[in-house]
């Protein structure tokens, strides 16, 4: 169960707990009983990590399972702020998920754009391959160019 933590208002006496021990006070943050204060066992099932408590994460289960309702429905604002709530969270979802498209398309163009790029070296390769290969022949052929100051000449 989600719930927050929330003080208790003076004049109310928190009941005792299976543990013997006195309530905490809790609101529910689920849609079906949102905002609807609640007494359970203000102990914990075991001591949590320093850490954990630190940045505020993890939360121990209770040591019992003592359970009291304070409210006993969900008040007509509160629903409203639970709707509010779900349609800022549809809205803000949709905005990640279209951002998380977009960058997935950039990032296809990009990669397109490599493999294209890296295709035409190689065209290019293949081409100065064969130059050279016609240039070294030609060479070959009449070793005297080289000397005479006379490259040899090749077409394309
Ligand atoms: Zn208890």
């Amino acid at each position: 169960m989600c719930y927050t933590h929330i003080p208790i208002p003076a004049g109310l006496v928190p009941p005792m707990c299976f543990c013997g021990d006195p309530c905490k006070m809790e609101m529910s943050d689920e849609e079906e009983t949102f905002r609807r204060r609640y007494w359970m066992c203000a102990n914990w099932a075991f001591d949590p990590l320093e850490k954990a408590v630190m940045i505020g994460t993890i939360e121990p289960p209770p040591l019992c399972d003592f359970e009291e309702w304070i409210d006993m429905e969900v008040k007509e604002k509160n629903r409203e702020w639970f709707n509010e709530l779900r349609d800022w969270n549809v809205k803000i979802n949709a905005g990640i998920a279209a951002r998380k498209k977009e960058e997935e398309q950039r990032n296809e163009r990009i990669a397109e754009e490599k493999r294209r790029a890296a295709a035409k070296r190689k065209a290019e390769r293949k081409v100065k391959l064969a130059r050279a290969r016609r240039a070294k022949a030609a060479l070959q052929e009449n070793p005297d160019a080289l000397r005479k100051g006379k490259w040899p000449h090749c077409t394309q």
